[in-house]
């Protein structure tokens, strides 16, 4: 077994640390990130600029829900 290789693509911001486990917005955040990333690293097509059928709506997810999240975080603060 090989470690699959870390993904270029599509260049997600870490989550913060310090987010709290049990909120709901950050783990379905999170959800889309590990979707969205352990497709990219099995996808050639998604690896480079123009996503497949399939993991198009995964990486869209993951953007709406950052999107979401990065927003809230700083109407919070
Ligand atoms: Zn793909």
């Amino acid at each position: 077994m090989s470690e699959p290789k870390p993904t270029p693509q599509p260049s997600p911001t870490p989550p913060p640390v310090s987010a709290r486990k049990t909120d709901a917005l950050y783990v379905r955040y999170m959800k889309a990130f590990q979707d969205s990333s352990e497709h990219t690293s099995t996808c050639p097509d998604c690896q480079g600029d123009r996503p497949c059928v399939q993991g198009d709506p995964l990486h869209e997810r993951f953007t709406r829900l950052q999107a979401a999240y990065l927003a809230r975080q700083s109407k919070q603060s």
